[in-house]
Order: C-alpha cells, then sequence, then structure tokens
C-alpha cells in the first residue's frame, strides 16, 4: 500500500505542560495534522494550538470517565492511519518515559505503519527545574534515577529500595502519590537517613504550581496536610534542599496566574506574549471571529473611487486586512492610494497598516472610538473626504464627532464580527483573570460558557463599554486605567499581592 493512503501515525511529547516547552517539531506535525488522539495530562495551551477543525479524540481520564483501555487506544491508532489519515497521537511529557509510546506502536508494526516519535521534554526533569531543583548537581549525586510508583498489575510496585538507597543518586517517582507513604517507608527501610531531603512537585510548570519540600521521613504527611494531588511527582536527594535558593517560577510578576485571553487568535499575540513574558500562564480562548463581508459593493465602489479621498481612517487591525485583501484582489497595489493620509485608532490597528507599506499620520492619544473621530474633527479641514473602513457592527463614536464638525466620510462597513462561534478550551475555575478587549468579546465569551457561575469571573477590561457588557453579566470588573494592552497588563500586575 502506498505511505500517502495508508496514513502515518506521529507520535508526540507534549511536555509537562507550559505550551513553551512544547517542541517546535510536534508544533509543526499538530499543525498538519487530519486528527488529534490526546490524554489528559496535555497542557491546555497546547490544546488550543491544535487547529480549528482538526478532530480531536480524547483517550485520557476525565473527571467520572474511565480511560480508555490501552488497547483500544492502539486500535484507533490503527483504524485512523489505515483510512489515511495523518494522526498524532499527543501525550503528556515524553511518550517513552513512563508514557506506554513503546505499546503504542507495536500494533502499527505489525500493519507496517509508517510512524514518526517527536520526543517531549519529561515531567521527571522540568517538574524539578521549575521548582528550583536540579534533578543533579555535581556537589550532592552523580546519577539520576526515573522511577514508576505505579504497576501494570495492581500489586505493589516491585521496587529494591536498598539498592536505590545505595546508588545515592537522586530518585524522582512519577505516578507516586497515593503510594507515597510506601516510597518513604521503603527508602527508610533500605537505609536511607531520615532526614535525606524529599519534595513531592504539584502540577509543575503551570501556573498554579505548588511543592512541598520536608525530609523522606515527614514527606507523606507533610503532603497529605498540603492536600497534594495527582498529577505530581516525587523528588528525593540531596538536590531538593537547593529550591529555597533556586526558586524562580512563581516570583515572576505573574508567576501565578492562569489568564484567559479572549481576542481572535491572529490579533493575540501582543498581549499574550507581553503576558507570557512576565510568567503567565496564558490560554487563548478565542471568542469572537471576524469574516469579511463578501460582495462588497461599497467598498468597491469606494476603491474604484479611491482617489477622491484625501483621509482613510482604521479602527481596528481586522479592518485594515479587509480593506487590503479587497485590494489585492483587485490587483491595486498601495501606490494607487496616492497621496491619501493614514489615521489609526491604535498602536495595533497602527502596526497593521504599517506592516503593508503606510506609515499613519495620525493616532490619537487614547485608544477609543470616540478619540479617533475627535482627532479627526481637529485635523481635517472641511474640503477633506474621509474613508472609514470598519465592523459592521461599529458604534457611533467614531462618526458623531465627524457629523458634528460637519466633515464629509464614508463609513464602509468590511468585515463582520461573529461571536462565540469559535471552538477552543472553554472557561474554567482555573482561570484567574480573563481579558476582554471589547464587548464583543464579553458576548462570545457569554455564549461559549452558558452555564458558569459569572460572578466568580475576574475580568479585567479595555474600556467603558467593555466593563459595561461584563458587568451585564455579574463579572468581577477592572477596568485598566487607560484602553491600551499595556494598560491592561499594568492593571494585573496592580492587582498582585
Ligand atoms: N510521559 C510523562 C509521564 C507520564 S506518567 C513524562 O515524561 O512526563 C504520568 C505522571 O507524570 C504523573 O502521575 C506525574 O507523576 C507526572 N507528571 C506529568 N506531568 C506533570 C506535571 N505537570 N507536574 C507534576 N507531575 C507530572
Amino acid at each position: 500500500m502506498d505511505e500517502q493512503k495508508m496514513g502515518k501515525v506521529w507520535l508526540v511529547g507534549a511536555g509537562p505542560s507550559d505550551e513553551g516547552l512544547f517542541t517546535l517539531k510536534g508544533k509543526a506535525v499538530l499543525e498538519a495534522a487530519d486528527v488529534v488522539v490526546y490524554d489528559k495530562l496535555v497542557g491546555q495551551g497546547i490544546m488550543a494550538m491544535i487547529p480549528t477543525g482538526i478532530r480531536r479524540i480524547g483517550v485520557g481520564k476525565e473527571a467520572g470517565h474511565h480511560p480508555v483501555p490501552q488497547e483500544q487506544i492502539n486500535e484507533i491508532l490503527l483504524r485512523e492511519a489505515l483510512a489515511g489519515h495523518r494522526v498524532v497521537r499527543l501525550k503528556g511529557g515524553d511518550p517513552f518515559v513512563f508514557g506506554r509510546g513503546g505499546e503504542e506502536l507495536e500494533l502499527l508494526c505489525q500493519h507496517q505503519i509508517p510512524f514518526e516519535v517527536v520526543p517531549g521534554v519529561t515531567s521527571a526533569v522540568s517538574v524539578p527545574a521549575y521548582n528550583g531543583i536540579p534533578v543533579t548537581h555535581r556537589d550532592f549525586c552523580s546519577s539520576l534515577h526515573i522511577i514508576t510508583g505505579h504497576t501494570k498489575k495492581n500489586d505493589e510496585a516491585d521496587i529494591d529500595y536498598e539498592a536505590l538507597v545505595r546508588l545515592k543518586g537522586t530518585l524522582v517517582f512519577l505516578m507516586g502519590v497515593s503510594a507515597m507513604p510506601k516510597i518513604c517507608q521503603g527508602l527508610l527501610e533500605g537505609g536511607m537517613s531520615p532526614d535525606m531531603p524529599a519534595a513531592v512537585l504539584e502540577r509543575g510548570t503551570t501556573a498554579h504550581q505548588r511543592r512541598v519540600v520536608s525530609t523522606v521521613s515527614d514527606l507523606p504527611q507533610a503532603a497529605s496536610l498540603a492536600e497534594i494531588k495527582t498529577p505530581a511527582i516525587i523528588v528525593v536527594g540531596r538536590v531538593c534542599a537547593l529550591e529555597k535558593a533556586f526558586h524562580w517560577a512563581e516570583d515572576r510578576p505573574l508567576g501565578t496566574r492562569k489568564i484567559a485571553v479572549t481576542r481572535p487568535k491572529d490579533r493575540n499575540s501582543s498581549l499574550a506574549e507581553k503576558l507570557r513574558l512576565l510568567g503567565a500562564e496564558v490560554v487563548l480562548m478565542p471568542t469572537i471571529e471576524t469574516e469579511p463581508i463578501a460582495n462588497n459593493q461599497r467598498l468597491d465602489q469606494a476603491l474604484d473611487q479611491i482617489g477622491a479621498y484625501s483621509w482613510i481612517a482604521f479602527t481596528s487591525a481586522a479592518g485594515v486586512k479587509a480593506f487590503y485583501d479587497a485590494m489585492s484582489r483587485r490587483r491595486m497595489d498601495i501606490r494607487r492610494l496616492g497621496p491619501i493620509k493614514v489615521a489609526a485608532i491604535g498602536t495595533g490597528t497602527r502596526r497593521a497598516v504599517e506592516e503593508r507599506g503606510i506609515f499613519v499620520d495620525l493616532m490619537p492619544e487614547v485608544y477609543s472610538g470616540a478619540a479617533l473621530g475627535r482627532a479627526l474633527a481637529k485635523t481635517l479641514a472641511p474640503e477633506d473626504k474621509l474613508l472609514l473602513p470598519r465592523a459592521a457592527m461599529g458604534t457611533d463614536d467614531v462618526a458623531a464627532p465627524l457629523r458634528e464638525a460637519g466633515l464629509s466620510f464614508d463609513d464602509i462597513p468590511v468585515y463582520d464580527t461573529k461571536e462565540g462561534t469559535c471552538d477552543g478550551p472553554g472557561y474554567d475555575e482555573t482561570v484567574d483573570y480573563a481579558a476582554f478587549t471589547s464587548a464583543s468579546t464579553v458576548r462570545g465569551f457569554v455564549k461559549l460558557n452558558p452555564h458558569i457561575d459569572y460572578s466568580k469571573v475576574k475580568a479585567i477590561c479595555i474600556g467603558r463599554q467593555t466593563a459595561e457588557e461584563a458587568e451585564r453579566y455579574g463579572m468581577e470588573v477592572t477596568i485598566s486605567a487607560q484602553a491600551t494592552i499595556d494598560s491592561m497588563i499594568e492593571t494585573m500586575l496592580g492587582l498582585e499581592p
């Protein structure tokens, strides 16, 4: 059978959770997949990288549901590959580190299904790193051992504790939360000093990671007091004491915050990137989509007579895109715009204009439609003529000051905003802040999350209108001092204890 028809499986490690720890190769194959078969431990940020419309099959244990048995997962992979699909089997950490990656390849091998393995960053090494614990250090140990606290059969793990103790290396136990008392007891009976530093590290590399650092004799009690739950790893060894000096992840300005960003995916970049640089865990939860208006006769007319306009004002990057796309469909390049002057509502829109080869002549001090309208009214002369290509559901804020000043302008809808039509991760109470950059993102959010308790949503809103919409649903609203992305970020930083 030819390879094309047969399909192919990529066994991909997603890393411990932080999407920044996903490999470039992993991301590339994910974006080219026909179907993604994923586990529960795959980070939300990585799930959000799966392109819209790609089929997803969850096989991990969800609350109240049993995991899909291994044989059945193997069958799913085989079935999908035989159907000619590009199958990405996405697993937490590294697929071959207690990930049953080997078992999943066996059936594929029997059927000569082509496959590739994309290793991932294992939690065994990265979770300690995010907790300030280097798994090796020349002063303390000369080996690292990764052990499972869980066995295939239901009986006790077959671990030679004496041998482990003799090796004097750092011991990392995966899947060991429920077996922790037995593990620590085994190590003590195997001759380990009761004072040996030991730690349990929960939900590592997420904004809500927690750790309990203690000794091998006290760890089980300390962990149960702290109500440590799975997923967590246990680290035993002198390196655990280094955490006191080397902790760093939660010390970043937003290192303990999980923030939902609700703008459309292609416009997320500046807000999401800035938040990540400050250490936040960002979940892209787009709640609106924009769609250029098809067969837009009014826009066509305006482009026919583009020479009649002396100014053009953009109120969003989506408007810029729709306008330039319409130009290129007609094979008009920017030379056809002639000496026209250009205004932009704010920095994101300005960037979109400048990327297309035109520098912006006017931008208001604050990001708002009213401020743009006022700035235009002040700058334009009575003989000027303005083109205003914008959202179909645009408010009157921009237009009102122009009308008052008696200026001549054409307000032309170039795209529609669709609220709540996107697929992607839903909101849950692990989200600390939800960032809203327009009233439509609030409405889209509500449509996508109809059954949640809105009073628990901490909404960070870019301006009055956005805040009013969020208040309408009873959200806990904080409004940024200025209507800019940077000011929204300042606001979040100000909320930190
Ligand atoms: N293949 C994975 C391990 C799968 S076994 C890897 O290489 O990381 C599942 C166990 O991994 C969990 O029970 C837990 O012990 C550990 N684990 C995975 N992700 C984790 C995380 N973010 N924080 C703490 N432990 C994690």
